[in-house]
């Protein structure tokens, strides 16, 4: 139960959404609320009013029509478990949807929630960094641009969205036949458990050579985050023993987890290398 007396603005389309959130940049926008229930029953927040994005076709639906899939922010985790063409192309998101919370959280979570809450936990970040995601932002005043995943992220729990602006989609470009794709979520148990540590990656081979490498990372960082060093250890090599041991020691620059209830830094740093051996090793065949 929502236990705010604020008000909740009901648009009757995405326009009219994007004219409460310039007239009332101080609400929140809501989608699923799986996260703001959670801040209004800890008493964190105290928001004015809300902006209630859920019942908007346009955030919503898969369109695959073209070389990306385009996600609106308002899909849940349900749809993006069941819809054919993620489930053609993007594998690793799909694992990721079936591991975020349980039914219920999934039929409910929204993949825009997940990215604008910011949290560094989030599952669908690292996959989507892994993808070269682009979000569509959109705001009344300016209509809309495109900024990658990786640019979004200024800091713990920090993006670059403007307070006139929501995420309106997703554009995630489908990945090319040479890529091996891959998501590894390390958490306490199988369902509703926050991640300890999780990888999404993408490899771009040719033959025995790597061409293009994609390492996402979260809970090892203030923010979801690539690990370039580990990437730049990878490409132009082949995929040999030393090359994966390259890349685990390069990791080890590019993360900066903390100590927290769910895990030591030590460990993230240690089980990190693990989850990122034991994938390219099992590249090799
Ligand atoms: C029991 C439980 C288990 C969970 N398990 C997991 C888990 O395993 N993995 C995981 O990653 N998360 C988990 N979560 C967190 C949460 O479910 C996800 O982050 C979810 O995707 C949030 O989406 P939402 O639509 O519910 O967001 P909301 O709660 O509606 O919003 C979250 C934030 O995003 C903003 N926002 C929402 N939509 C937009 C938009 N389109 N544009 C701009 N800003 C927007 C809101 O203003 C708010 O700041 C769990 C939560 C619960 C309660």
């Amino acid at each position: 139960m929502m236990t705010s007396a604020a008000p909740v603005h009901t648009p009757a389309d995405l326009a009219d959404a994007l004219a409460l959130r310039a007239a009332h940049p101080a609400a929140w926008l809501l989608a699923g609320g799986t996260d703001i229930m959670v801040y209004l029953e800890a008493h964190a927040i105290d928001p004015p009013a809300f902006i209630d994005l859920w019942g908007l076709p346009e955030l919503r639906g898969v369109d695959s029509r073209g070389d990306h899939i385009r996600v609106g922010a308002c899909a849940d985790y349900t749809t993006l478990i069941d819809d054919p063409a993620v489930r053609a192309h993007l594998p690793p998101l799909v694992e990721a949807a079936r591991t975020v919370g349980a039914r219920q959280i999934q039929n409910r979570g929204t993949i825009g929630g997940n990215i604008a809450n910011a949290s560094p936990a989030g599952d669908t970040m690292p996959v989507l960094l892994a993808l070269d995601a682009v979000l569509e932002l959109q705001s009344a005043a300016r209509g809309l641009r495109a900024v990658p995943l990786a640019d979004f992220y200024t800091g713990y729990k920090r993006t670059v969205m403007a307070p006139d602006e929501l995420i309106a989609a997703v554009r995630i470009p489908k990945p090319a036949k040479a890529d091996r794709l891959h998501f590894r979520k390390v958490g306490t148990r199988l369902a509703q458990s926050i991640s300890k540590v999780v990888l999404g990656g993408r490899l771009r081979l040719d033959g025995d050579t790597v061409t293009e490498a994609r390492l996402g990372w979260g809970s090892v960082a203030a923010t979801p985050v690539r690990s370039p060093k580990a990437e730049a250890a990878l490409v132009g090599q082949a995929l040999s023993p030393s090359t994966i041991e390259a890349a685990v020691a390069a990791l080890d620059g590019d993360i900066t987890p903390i100590d927290d209830v769910r895990s030591t830094a030590g460990y993230r740093v240690r089980v990190a290398g693990r989850i990122l051996r034991s994938w390219l090793e099992s590249l090799r065949g």
